[in-house]
């Protein structure tokens, strides 16, 4: 199982010279952060041979490829992960030891690659895993962000954002690849010629801005297959070295403007989460990674198959959101434009080559762009949407003849505006949402008209996550005690781990079943101490929701919960009160000002409370700062109970519930998104469910909204709650929540107040609450609940995600690199 590449003696020869060679350093005297650079490496001498080998099998047995196309991959650090695929991680942690080193240390030396804001990036992490694991050919294709995700730093209780400048010392897990760039162009005008020889119109492009588009490789290692794919992300250049001297007038405004084109296009993620900004730059970031990858795909295609009317024979390109579909008509400008197909090839093509994912049915985050900018940036692109849109017009007109509301609800442009999610449904030949209850809300409310008019490409397709990172390489100690009771095969095929219900009875496995999560919760504790200064108890209860700060996802009810109790204790010092720590992690879009402030009351409230020795410790607050991959890894781990507690039908699956289910801690959660499926796979006994239902909510939300009021005004407990808000409790400016408090009871709030049912479903979650608490008090039960949870999570490995999307949309075929 472990490559010769990696045996001890070699491995740390290897390291040895790796830092000799890049730094001109004895081993004593590098640092950490160049020793990382070295092991890397060493472990990227391995992986390179595996790269070619894969490569090699690719061109012989031409498999079938998917281009995994998405603005974001938030892969965290590669070299631990790298590791555990590569079968090595033991060993190399053994040959570090033998160096005095320790492998954790060297792994926290990496920045973590946050090319994604959150669970839709991860989701693209997870599946390039699995893909690569399932001996299947994908690329992903994406942007090498100068700046990934915002460092989050917390001042005097606020959120303030650092630049993530994680290639400032060199990224040893990528490779330049020049060869391979591409243009791609903006702005100008379309000319129209009359071609004679083929007797149609050609269409040329002219007077545009261009930029050049350098891939970055990233090698996405299989688990012990031998399998490397690849990430693809794009990189902007200026076309020609900028000279001042050889310019003319003319010609120095233009090359100044690329050149600041180029610089501009790729330097920073926008850090919004299931949120549509409009920003003319995001637009072109868009075009800019389609384009190119497409160029690329058709460019490799065409390099051993000479019919380009087959295209989808072998390649498929599934656009994860919307962010991506302009592809749809970018790649029926190549097809036209450079492959000289008519339309009804192109079309022909282009509808079995695309596939589009949902991954939200909330209005803000819904992307549509003004006409105006639209075909000014991309004009010959915006001419083909157009005809796109009217024959689908003539679509609709033969199908509903008369109707002409569906043709302002479905057409493509409509009211100024492109949208791109119709945009997706009528040029790609699947459409997904990703667990079963978005799926159904999809069809029957969001999509109806669509569905209606197109039920076959209608599919769901639920989340999954890998467990090569969030158990293997997160949680070591549960990886270990699973692998001695029922072999190892799960870290490949998580189905297997319903073998270990057998021992949900078991008084010796549950025991060692809570010492590891005592163990974990430990190194948790020592985590917050080191990065907060705040000492946490790992006796008590951790109750834990890390996930990003929105309002539909309500972090507000949990700690406004938290309030609740903290009165309560106050008011009832002898009450029987089990200690709870309650910790959160959430970045907050830097724009988005609610949710910055409800990250100051997160801190406020943790002040006062942490801070009352009146309550002797029952209760503390703490927020981890900076939440993000490499320290998910470890929160997952350390969880008691998970907080998935969004307002039914906005958390179209969520996957941090799967994180916390395969570690073994009990969902306490709303009937929303998958931790619907996970209810059914765990049993409604091993989890805390509360609140309204989507279909309550969704009635609520036709009707107008439902009225807060009533709540305030006869439930004094909440109403104390809310008060504290603004009465200077946590603040002594009692201005400082004022926002918070009116989003939830003033009626000049938009849409409505309390959007997002907060106080609706107060009391709900507070009784699920004390049910938790009545259930950890119970050792035994409670042991039982965490370890079915681990037991039951089979279903949620992106593995069975993949194959499904192998299976029912990809069709892809099987290859095989590592000979036995
Ligand atoms: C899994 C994950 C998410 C998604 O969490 P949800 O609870 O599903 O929103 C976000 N950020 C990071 C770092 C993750 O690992």
């Amino acid at each position: 199982m472990i490559d010769k590449q990696f045996e001890k003696e070699e491995f740390k020869k290897s390291v040895k010279e790796n830092v000799k060679f890049l730094y001109r350093k004895t081993l004593e005297e590098a640092t950490q952060e160049q020793i990382f650079q070295a092991v890397s490496y060493t472990v990227k001498d391995v992986i390179i041979d595996n790269w070619l080998k894969s490569q090699k099998a690719y061109e012989k047995q031409d498999p079938k490829i998917v281009y995994y196309m998405s603005m974001e991959f938030l892969m965290g650090r590669a070299l631990g992960n790298n590791l555990i695929n590569l079968g090595a991680y033991g060993e190399v942690k053994e040959a570090l030891e033998e160096l005095g080193l320790d492998i954790n240390c060297i792994e926290d030396q990496e920045p973590d690659p946050a090319l994604g804001n959150g669970g839709l990036g991860r989701l693209a992490a997870c599946f390039l895993d699995s893909l690569a694991t399932l001996n299947y050919c994908a690329y992903g294709c994406g942007i090498r962000y100068r700046y990934g995700m915002f460092k989050q730093e917390i001042r005097d209780g606020y959120q303030v954002e650092a630049p993530d400048n994680w290639l400032k010392n060199g990224y040893p897990f990528e490779l330049r690849r020049p060869e391979y760039a591409k243009e791609v162009h903006f702005g100008g005008y379309v000319r129209v010629e009359w071609d004679p020889v083929n007797n149609q119109n050609k269409f040329i492009h002219e007077g545009y801005q261009a930029v050049k588009a350098v891939p970055y490789d990233m090698p996405i290692t299989g688990y012990n297959n031998d399998v490397v794919n690849t990430l693809r992300i794009w990189d902007a250049e200026p076309i020609v070295d900028f000279n001042l001297d050889s310019f003319d007038k003319g010609d120095y405004h233009n090359a100044v403007e690329q050149e600041n084109l180029a610089r501009t296009i790729v330097e920073v993620l926008y850090p919004n989460d299931n949120h549509m900004a409009g920003k003319e730059l995001r637009l072109k970031q868009q075009y800019f990674f389609v384009s190119a990858s497409l160029q690329a795909a058709i460019a490799k295609y065409k390099k051993t198959h000479d019919d380009i009317t087959k295209l989808h024979e072998k390649v498929v390109f599934q656009m994860n959101d919307t962010h991506p579909t302009v592809a749809v008509a970018e790649l029926m400008r190549l097809l036209m434009d450079q492959e000289g197909l008519g339309w009804d090839q192109a079309w022909d093509i282009t509808t079995k080559c695309c596939a589009y994912t949902n991954h939200t049915i909330m209005s803000e985050a819904l992307e549509k762009w003004p006409i105006e900018l639209f075909s000014r940036l991309l004009p010959r692109v915006y001419q083909i949407i157009e005809e796109i849109n009217r024959r689908f017009i003539l679509e609709i007109q033969q199908k509903y003849p008369g109707n002409f509301e569906k043709i302002k609800k479905m057409a493509i442009i409509y009211d100024g505006q492109v949208k791109m999610a119709h945009l997706a449904i009528v040029a790609g030949y699947s459409v997904n949402g990703v667990a079963r209850l978005h799926t159904e809300i999809l069809k029957n409310q969001e999509l109806k008209d669509f569905y209606e008019m197109m039920p076959e490409k209608f599919n769901n397709k639920t989340n999954g996550i890998t467990q090569r990172r969030f158990l293997a390489h997160g949680n070591p100690l549960l990886a270990d005690w699973v692998t001695d009771k029922i072999g190892p095969d799960w870290i490949t095929d998580l189905s297997q781990l319903s073998k270990l219900k057998v021992y949900a009875d078991d008084e010796k496995a549950l025991q060692e079943f809570m010492t590891i999560k005592f163990k974990n919760k430990e190194r948790l504790a020592k985590y917050i101490l080191e990065h907060n200064g705040v000492e946490v108890d790992p006796h008590s209860i951790f109750d834990i929701q890390v996930k990003r700060l929105h309002e539909y996802k309500r972090q507000l009810l949990n700690i406004l919960h938290v309030i609740y109790l903290y009165n309560q204790i106050k008011a009832h010092p002898e009450m029987d009160f089990y200690p709870r720590t309650f910790i959160f992690g959430a970045k907050a879009s830097a724009a988005y000002a609610r949710a910055k402030k409800i990250i100051k009351l997160i801190n406020c409230v943790a002040d006062v409370v942490n801070n009352d020795a009146s309550i002797n410790g029952k209760l503390k607050v703490v927020f981890i700062e900076n939440y993000r991959v490499s320290n998910a890894e470890i929160i997952f781990a350390a969880a008691d109970v998970s907080e998935q507690i969004s307002t039914a039908s906005k958390e179209a699956s969520g996957t941090g519930n799967m994180k916390f289910m395969l570690n073994g801690a009990p969902t306490l959660g709303t009937m929303d998104g998958a931790n619907v499926e996970i209810v059914q796979e765990v049993g409604e006994e091993n989890a805390f469910i509360f609140g309204m239902s989507s279909d309550q909510i969704i009635n609520y939300e036709n009707n107008g909204g439902y009225d807060p009021d009533f709540i305030y005004n006869t439930d004094p407990e909440i109403r104390q709650v809310l008060m504290q808000l603004i009465n200077g409790t946590f603040s002594s400016d009692t201005e400082m929540f004022r926002d918070i408090y009116n989003s939830l009871l003033d009626k000049r709030n938009m849409p409505r107040p309390d959007q997002y049912f907060i106080l609706g479903d107060f009391r709900s979650y507070a009784e699920a609450q004390k049910r938790v608490e009545e259930a950890y008090k119970d050792e035994k039960r409670w042991a039982k609940m965490a370890l079915l949870n681990t037991a039951c999570s089979g279903k949620f490995t992106s593995d069975r995600t993949i194959q499904e999307y192998v299976d029912d949309i990809w069709h892809l075929d099987k290859v095989v690199v590592k000979e036995n």
